[in-house]
């Protein structure tokens, strides 16, 4: 509900920025929010402290407490450790986003690019504890009421892209939506590093950085890294989304967090028996929407119809045009139904972006992943730091639930990195050390990274149990650089 205070509107349109359920809504709201108080959200430096000064009314209040604690923590150093860097973000992801949060905090000049007007994934991320922490830290439950209540441990791509945009907004992140990032301008004249964009007249064209951070998702890597595929044997993920009418029957029906075949034989063989669905494992969590993620074997995707030939080469075999849509909504349909015991009856389809039934095949067979996290550049004397985080760092696989906190130990590892580069350390020294904490990435486990959440901070060691920053030297770094811009 919007606040009624008549005396003051920005107290209403704060409560409708807050409650913004689409980018759009959200950055229409902030604008006017910013017009009503006066306050240019360009004024990056200033912008915040202004915000507070002017809306310091009882829900706001609330809102700069959280906030102010977190950047109050003394790796920012009170926001001053990076207030000569201008970071250019690629990516309005969750990881994107979150990274843009912490450059913000250390004091840099932030601007996020996003190509695309709308957030529209469905999808939900599992939650280890410590990303629940943290996103608590930044107000999640103030913009999104649901946010982990209970036993709850995950949050649809777009409800965190939606948190992380407000915080973003709110720090003086400048986040333009819509803009195509094309590739690197190189320094020319006065100009420094400057980024090719879509529409060419945008003005974010003419913002000149000295850090970039891609967190382009999937498969997205900038000029300079290089990638390794890590062939498996084939795994075909199936996702599908269903309405939640949030009734009392739906609340009863149990999640499942995560059935593998070999943890559950017998559920397995029923499910075939009874559906002809052959299934590797399977995920429901109950969310805005019903979503299930599951691992399907390509015999019986074969045999129910829903892949229409055999190829050997998982591309082909997935192909948009190999593939029956409607035998797919089927075959989704049926394994969230039995896996849920039939208790969610009424199972309808929630729609995608293209207003279309919200079920996806997708190819696992193949993931990839970076071969170094950073990398820095140097062009008529201009260096420019640049590191990858998120899915273009190291592509997760959905069922097991690791994305998003891999994603976000890389945000930190990322901001800790661009702290040093702020704080004039030598930029091998911060290469090695950025490179010695991405080596540990790909082995985190709840289990094993430290359950001193409150703790947590852009400081690796807070995080990482046995973390060795000099594990890489800066020698070994030097060459991995020449080899990278040569190849
Ligand atoms: P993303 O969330 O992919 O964000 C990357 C952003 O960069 C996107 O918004 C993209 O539009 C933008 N971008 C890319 N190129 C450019 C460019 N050139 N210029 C400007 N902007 C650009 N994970 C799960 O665990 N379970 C799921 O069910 C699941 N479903 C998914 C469904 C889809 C369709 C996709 C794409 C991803 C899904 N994921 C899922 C992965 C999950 O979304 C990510 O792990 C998580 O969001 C963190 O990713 P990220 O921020 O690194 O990248």
């Amino acid at each position: 509900m919007a606040d009624q205070d008549p005396v003051n509107p920005s107290h209403a349109t704060f409560d409708l920025f807050i409650q913004a359920q689409t980018c759009k809504d959200v950055k229409n709201h902030f604008a006017e929010l910013c017009k009503q108080l006066n306050i240019d959200p360009k004024d990056f430096r200033t912008f915040y402290p202004k915000l507070k000064e002017r809306l310091n009314y009882w829900k706001a209040k609330a809102l700069w407490t959280k906030l102010d604690k977190r950047a109050s923590h003394q790796d920012y150093q009170q926001g001053k450790a990076c207030t000569k860097n201008k970071c250019l973000v690629l990516g309005a992801g969750p990881c994107g986003l979150r990274t843009a949060i912490e450059l913000s905090l250390l004091g840099a000049q932030v601007v996020v690019l996003e190509k695309r007007d709308s957030f529209s994934r469905n999808n939900v991320l599992h939650l280890w504890p410590f990303t629940i922490y943290d996103l608590r830290g930044l107000g999640a439950k103030k913009f999104y009421g649901k946010f982990c209540t209970g036993s709850l441990d995950h949050i649809s791509i777009r409800q965190l892209q939606l948190i992380l945009l407000k915080v973003s907004l709110l720090l003086g992140v400048e986040v333009h939506t819509g803009v195509e990032f094309q590739g690197l301008v190189e320094p020319s004249g006065d100009n420094g590093w400057m980024a090719k964009l879509q529409p060419t007249s945008h003005p974010a064209a003419a913002f000149q950085f000295d850090v970039f951070i891609s967190a382009g998702g999937g498969r997205f890597v900038p000029d300079g890294f290089k990638h390794k595929e890590l062939r498996g044997k084939l795994a075909i993920g199936i996702t599908a989304n269903f309405i939640n009418r949030n009734t009392a029957a739906e609340a009863q029906v149990a999640e499942i967090s995560g059935v593998a075949r070999i943890y559950n034989q017998k559920f397995f063989q029923e499910l075939l028996t009874e559906t002809g669905i052959d299934l590797e494992n399977i995920v429901y969590y109950k969310d805005d929407t019903h979503y299930f993620v599951m691992t399907a074997k390509k015999k019986s995707l074969l045999k129910k119809g829903v892949i229409k030939q055999d190829y050997s080469d998982a591309e082909e075999l997935l192909a948009p045009a190999n593939v029956d849509y409607e035998a797919l909504c089927h075959y989704a349909h049926d394994a969230a139904y039995f896996s849920t015991g039939g208790k969610l009856p009424d199972l309808e389809f929630a729609q995608n972006y293209a207003g279309q039934r919200d079920v996806a095949m997708f190819d696992f067979t193949c993931m990839h992943r970076a071969e170094n996290a950073s990398l820095v550049r140097e062009r008529r004397g201009k260096k420019l730091l640049m590191g990858l985080v998120g899915d273009c760092l190291v592509e997760p696989f959905w069922p097991l639930g690791t994305g998003i906190a891999r994603g976000f130990l890389a945000a930190f590892d990322t901001a800790w990195m661009v702290r040093s580069w702020g704080m004039g350390v030598a930029h091998l020294k911060v290469l090695a050390e950025r490179e010695s904490i991405y080596q540990l990435l790909s082995q985190t486990t709840p289990e094993n990274t430290s359950k001193n959440y409150g703790a947590y901070s852009i400081n690796p060691k807070t995080r990482y149990q046995r973390v060795n920053l000099s594990a890489i030297h800066p020698n070994q770094v030097s060459a991995i650089i020449l080899y990278l811009l040569n190849r």
